[in-house]
C-alpha cells in the first residue's frame, strides 16, 4: 500500500536517455538494448535486450555516515544479440568497475542508465554474468506523486521501500516489475544493527563488531518489492503452523506491537482459503520507527510497516504476496491488479473478524456523490504515474471486485482469483487478461461491467 494525504506532483528529473545507435558494429545483427521496458509512465525504467534471471547483492554499510559500498552480481540472458545494454542506477553512486563474464567492460552514465559496452557481442539466447562494484551515499526519490522512495535514512539506518522507482537508488539492475529475479543479499552492518530483507534468513556472522546478514529469495521477485532495511531491530524467526515468520521490531515499538510474528497466521490461513496457497518460503514484516515515511509497502514475503499497523493495514499487506507480488502486473497502470485486489481483501478480513461487514465497506466507498472527484479516475487508467497510488485505484479497483462478484456469484468469483493466482504466480498479468478470465471462468460476457468501472469516468449504476 501507498496511500498518501498529499499528492504534489513533483516529477523527478531523469536526465536525457542514452543516444540512439552507436558503435555496433561488433556483430553483424548486435544492437544496443533498448534503455527502458517501454512503460509510459516511467519510459526509462527498465532495459531491453536481456532478462535477469539472478542478483547476488554484496553490501556493505555505515548508518553513522550514510557509506554504502556495493558489489552486485547480476546473471542474465540476451533476448537479442546485444553491443550494449543498459542497468538502472542513479548517478548519485559512483560506479567503479563493471566486468561482463569475466571480462572488464566499458561504462558511462547518462542519468539513471548506466551504459555497459562489453568487449565482445552478447550472443542471443546465451546467459551472461555482469559485475557491478560500486559505492556512495545513497538517498531517496521524490516520485510524481510527491512520496519519497528508495534510500530513506532513518535516526538508526534505513527505511528501504522501493515503489515504484527506488531500487536505482541502491543497486544496479533491470528495475521494471515485468523482469522478475531471484536474490541473495549479502549485507554487513555494525553489530550494532540488523539488515532485514527479503525471503530466507540463510545466516548470521559477527566479526570484529560487524555482522553479516544473508538472506536468499528464492521466489522469483520484481524489484521494486525488494529491501534492505536496517536499523535497530529484535529480529525473530519461528515457525507457527506450517508458516515460517520472520519479523524485525523496533525496539522502540515492540510494546505496542506485542506478538507481531503471531497475528500473520490467522491472516495468511483464511486468504490461502480464498485465493490458494501462500505462494513464499517465509513471511513476516518490518516494523521500523520512520513516521515520516507516510506509506506501508508489501516488499515480498516481509511486508515493512513505520509504525505498527493495524489489522486492516496488516492484511492488505498480506493479500499483497498473492495480488502483487506473487501476480505482479505488466505496466504500471494495471496498478488496480494490485490495489484494488488488496483493498477488497482487506474488507474481506474485516468482515472474517467481525469488525465491518463487507457490504458496508461497498456501500461506504459508493455512497460518494456522483459529483465528486473521485469519480472522474479510472481505476484501470490513473491518468500518469502522480495518479498510480490515488483513492480510485484502491476504493473503486475494490469496488469492481465487490461488483463482479455480485454478478458471477461466490463460486465463479473466488474459481477467478484462484485461477488468477495459479496461472500467473512468479509472473505478469495485464488487466485484459483479468477480464478474459473471468468471462472464460463464468461463461458471462463481462464487458459492459468491467468497461463501466475499470475505464470511463463517472460513477457507474448499480
Ligand atoms: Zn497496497
Amino acid at each position: 500500500m501507498k496511500l498518501l494525504a498529499a499528492a504534489v506532483a513533483t516529477l523527478i528529473a531523469l536526465g536525457p536517455g542514452s543516444a540512439g545507435a552507436d558503435a555496433g558494429s561488433i556483430g553483424v545483427g548486435a544492437a544496443p538494448g533498448a534503455e527502458g521496458a517501454g512503460d509510459p509512465y516511467f519510459p526509462q525504467q527498465g532495459n531491453g535486450g536481456y532478462d535477469a534471471t539472478h542478483y547476488d547483492l554484496a553490501l556493505g554499510y555505515e548508518p553513522g555516515s550514510n557509506q554504502l559500498s556495493g558489489v552486485a552480481t547480476i546473471t542474465a540472458r540476451a533476448t537479442q544479440e546485444l553491443s550494449r545494454f543498459d542497468l538502472d542506477l542513479v548517478d548519485t553512486l559512483a560506479v567503479r568497475s563493471v566486468v561482463v563474464n569475466g571480462a572488464a567492460a566499458s561504462f558511462r552514465r547518462s542519468g539513471p542508465e548506466l551504459v555497459v559496452t562489453p568487449p565482445g557481442r552478447l550472443a542471443s539466447g546465451r546467459p551472461f554474468s555482469v559485475v557491478v562494484r560500486y559505492d556512495g551515499k545513497p538517498t531517496y526519490l521524490v516520485d510524481p506523486d510527491g512520496s519519497h522512495d528508495g534510500w530513506i535514512r532513518t535516526d538508526d539506518g534505513v527505511f528501504n521501500a522501493n515503489e515504484p522507482q527506488g531500487a536505482m537508488t541502491w543497486y544496479p539492475g533491470n528495475h521494471h516489475m515485468t523482469d522478475k529475479a531471484t536474490y541473495r543479499f549479502t549485507v554487513t552492518v555494525p553489530s550494532t544493527r540488523v539488515a532485514v530483507a527479503n525471503g530466507d534468513l540463510a545466516s548470521k556472522t559477527s566479526q570484529g563488531g560487524r555482522t553479516t546478514y544473508v538472506w536468499d529469495e528464492r521466489e522469483p521477485m520484481a524489484s521494486y518489492l525488494s529491501t534492505v532495511t536496517i536499523g535497530k531491530f529484535q529480529l525473530s524467526d519461528t515457525k507457527i503452523g506450517n508458516f515460517r515468520v520472520i519479523t524485525a521490531v523496533d525496539p522502540r515499538n515492540a510494546a505496542k506491537a506485542g506478538d507481531f510474528a503471531k497475528r500473520h497466521k490467522p491472516i495468511l490461513d483464511y486468504f490461502g482459503s480464498l485465493f490458494g496457497p501462500y505462494p513464499f518460503s517465509s513471511t513476516g514484516g518490518i516494523i521500523d520507527r520512520a513516521s515520516d515515511v507516510g506509506y506501508s509497502l508489501e516488499t515480498q514475503t516481509r511486508p515493512i510497516y513505520p509504525q505498527v499497523p493495524s489489522e486492516p493495514l496488516l492484511s492488505h499487506e498480506l493479500a499483497h504476496q498473492w495480488f502483487g507480488d506473487a501476480v505482479t502486473p505488466t505496466r504500471w497502470k494495471d496498478i488496480w491488479l494490485n490495489e484494488g485486489f488488496a483493498t477488497y481483501a482487506e474488507w474481506l478480513w474485516q468482515d472474517k473478524l467481525g469488525t465491518k461487514k463487507l457490504q458496508d465497506s461497498f456501500d461506504e466507498a459508493y455512497s460518494r456523490a456522483p459529483e465528486d472527484e473521485f469519480w472522474q479516475t479510472p481505476a484501470a487508467d490513473p491518468g500518469g504515474a502522480a495518479g498510480l497510488f490515488g483513492d480510485p485505484v484502491y476504493s473503486r479497483g475494490a469496488m469492481t471486485l465487490h461488483v463482479l462478484r455480485g454478478a458471477v456469484g461466490d463460486r465463479a468469483f473466488f474459481t477467478i482469483l484462484r485461477t488468477w493466482v495459479n496461472d500467473h504466480k512468479y509472473g505478469n498479468a495485464d488487466t485484459a487478461a483479468f477480464i478474459a478470465l473471468a468471462q472464460r471462468v463464468s461463461g458471462r460476457d463481462l464487458g459492459t461491467l468491467f468497461d463501466q468501472w475499470l475505464f470511463q469516468r463517472g460513477k457507474p449504476t448499480l
